[in-house]
């Protein structure tokens, strides 16, 4: 069993890098893939941890990214993390993050609700804040009941205090993940074919044509009839299948490392046609 797509707390995963692996290998997976939004920070530690304790670790990266149908998300798997011309682009979007977290801050503040940038660093645990943390830190501070009330009201794409993104244009993000070693991934298709089901097919079939190599098969939120039909788009389309959870932790606590919500089995040979693809 594998699971290559999972968060950290380096950016809005609740583990820090090295107890994520020991999950891992608690829970007798084989591989994970670390694939933290906007950052690599936390592959290094993973690796080394991967070393401790037996476990074989996939450097990876999650970038957002535009199409002008919507926007999708893009896992990079095999990438490597020393890489500067990734780095500069991941730091830029970083900046960018930072700006729309102080934007949010101040929206809150106008809608009565005081929390500022220092709380949320220290909710976040890293580097990194994301809407996570800004849901975590109102439902502590009791402006909300819960985390989902916090989203709903304040922080979902359209909510009182959401501001939108910056996000790469999708052959960017493509082209900065093989540039740098790695593979590009569709993560989670579901959610691009939800949002325009009729011409799905054709976007699938336009990022393959920017250098899209794999598709993620295996994700929580898919049932087993999505996994029949992404497997047979990737057949069709010539991608490799990819699959992982979408692990986050306490974030979210109703998903298992490598188990979803807890029937996936992820099979290694996925992990061994992706190694291939790589030499
Ligand atoms: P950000 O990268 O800061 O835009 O935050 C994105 C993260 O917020 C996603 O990875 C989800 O974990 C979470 N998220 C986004 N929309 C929702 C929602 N409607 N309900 C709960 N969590 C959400
Ligand atoms: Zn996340
Ligand atoms: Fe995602
Ligand atoms: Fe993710």
């Amino acid at each position: 069993m594998i699971d290559l797509h999972t968060h950290t707390a380096a950016s809005d995963g609740s583990y820090p890098p090295r107890d994520l692996v020991k999950l891992a290998k608690q829970g007798g997976l084989q591989a994970i893939a670390i694939t933290d939004h906007d950052t690599v920070a936390g592959n290094l530690e993973a690796l080394a941890a991967g070393q401790e304790f037996g476990m074989e670790v996939v450097p990876g990266v999650e970038i957002s990214a535009d199409l002008p149908s919507g926007n999708i998300h893009i896992v990079g798997l095999f990438i490597r993390p020393e890489d500067q011309e990734m780095e500069a682009v991941l730091h830029d979007l970083r900046l960018y993050r930072e700006e729309r977290n102080r934007k949010m801050i101040a929206r809150l503040a106008e809608l009565g609700i005081q929390i500022n940038m220092s709380e949320l660093v220290m909710e976040a645990g890293g580097d990194l804040v994301g809407r996570p943390h800004f849901a975590s830190l109102l439902t502590k501070k009791g402006y909300v009941k819960t985390y989902q009330e916090a989203f709903d009201i304040y922080l979902k794409s359209g909510g009182k205090a959401y501001l939108d993104k910056k996000r790469l244009p999708a052959d960017q993000a493509i082209a900065m993940i093989k540039a740098a070693g790695g593979i590009p991934i569709l993560a989670h298709p579901f959610t691009l074919r939800q949002k325009d089901e009729e011409n799905f097919e054709a976007h699938v079939k336009e990022l393959r044509d920017h250098g899209l190599q794999g598709i993620e098969v295996y994700y929580t939120d898919h049932n087993h009839g999505d996994e029949v039909y992404f497997a047979d788009l990737a057949r069709r389309l010539n991608l490799l299948i990819s699959g992982g959870t979408d692990f986050h932790g306490a974030v979210k606590p109703d998903v298992s490392l490598g188990r979803g919500f807890g029937l996936m089995n992820i099979p290694y040979e996925l992990l061994e046609h992706l190694k291939e693809a790589l030499s």
